[in-house]
């Protein structure tokens, strides 16, 4: 009998599906600590980003023969040094998709009508300044017309410019590969629409953008920069749904402080999980704890994906 631990829980719908295949899959979460000892009794292990999975847990547990990531990122995992041990490494980096792009118009919604603000000083001052709060946040600003440039445009980039396209956003498309000249929107009763996309390169995205969105994977060093800050539009608001490291954290606060960013939203950090305090009380962001992917379709459809990956494996 396969025996499956999914340490980071899995989907109510993946786990049925696992149990009808013939596995037994346990959901109990067993210490990172313990986790050397315990996995020998299992063939295969599922991780979201909270197990890692390195190299040492990896010599530990010969019998392990698929490590599943719930989700894209694989950073928690030693994925060469397992493949290199003939262990397959599977992920799911579609599943998410939807639910990290409504999360990043949730930030612009978010930053565009001060609620960042609002939400930290309507429960102080609602009743004695209300009117102060008022003026405060008069000067919001809709997104319907406006330029969003999003840089990196795969899976998510691309579900981030189909709500924006809805929404009546010109999209400024930015990558290091080919983008598509249009976009499919699909929508309510199975109506399509085709939408055009404007291919952008960096400088003019910097330059012309409203709102900035980043969906690109972290390497080396960040993408957006005081140099790249210098070049924005000023008043520009910034989205990072994607990962820490990408933006110079630094180089944002100053932006924010000088008015070059009117806002940020961000869902990512350096140094997760313990962001810096200057990020997490500067008054111009709103934030979120790493919870793009965390809605319960998302996670249904990262369960299904990833047990039917492993019944896959498994039964080939
Ligand atoms: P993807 O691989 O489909 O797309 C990434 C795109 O970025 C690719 O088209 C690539 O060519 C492009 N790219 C890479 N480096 C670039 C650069 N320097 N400049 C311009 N383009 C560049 O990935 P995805 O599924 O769209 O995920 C995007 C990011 O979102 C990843 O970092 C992923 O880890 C992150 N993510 C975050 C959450 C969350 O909870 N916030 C959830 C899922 C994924």
């Amino acid at each position: 009998m396969i025996r499956i631990l999914a340490n980071d829980g899995i989907a109510a719908a993946g786990k049925e599906l696992l149990e009808k295949a013939g596995f037994i899959v346990d959901t109990e979460n067993i210490p990172q600590e313990q986790l050397p000892e315990a996995l020998k009794n299992y063939d295969a292990i599922t991780v979201r980003s909270a197990t890692k999975v390195r190299q040492s847990l990896i010599d530990a547990c010969p019998n392990i023969k698929l490590i599943g990531r719930g989700g894209v990122g694989m950073d928690n995992i030693d994925v060469d040094y397992a493949r290199s041990k003939g262990v397959a490494v599977v992920n799911t980096p579609a599943a998410s998709s939807p639910s990290v792009a409504e999360l990043v118009f949730a930030h612009l919604f978010n930053g565009i009508r001060f609620l960042y603000d609002a939400n930290r000083k309507m429960p102080v001052e609602g009743n004695t300044n209300f009117n102060g709060l008022k003026k405060a946040y008069a000067k919001g600003v809709e997104l319907k017309g406006k330029k969003i440039g999003i840089i990196g445009f795969g899976r998510i980039g691309r579900e981030t410019a189909k709500i924006a396209l809805g929404l009546g956003m010109e999209v400024l498309a930015y990558d290091l590969f080919d983008v598509p000249q249009e976009l499919e929107l699909n929508l309510f009763n199975n109506i399509t629409v085709k939408v055009p996309v404007t291919k952008v390169d960096i400088d003019q995205l910097l330059r012309d953008s409203d709102f900035i969105s980043l969906h690109i994977p972290f390497i080396e060093k960040p993408v957006l920069g005081a140099e790249e800050f210098a070049k924005m539009k000023k008043g520009v608001g910034i989205v990072n749904c994607s990962r820490g490291g990408t933006i110079d954290e630094e180089a944002l606060l100053s932006a924010l402080d000088s008015g070059t960013v009117a806002f940020a939203g961000l869902d990512v950090f350096d140094n997760e999980p313990t962001p810096a305090i200057a990020v997490l009380s500067h008054p111009k962001i709103s934030l979120t704890p790493h919870i793009g992917a965390a809605t319960n379709e998302a996670q249904e459809r990262i369960g299904i994906e990833l047990s039917n990956l492993i019944i896959d494996f498994f039964k080939k």
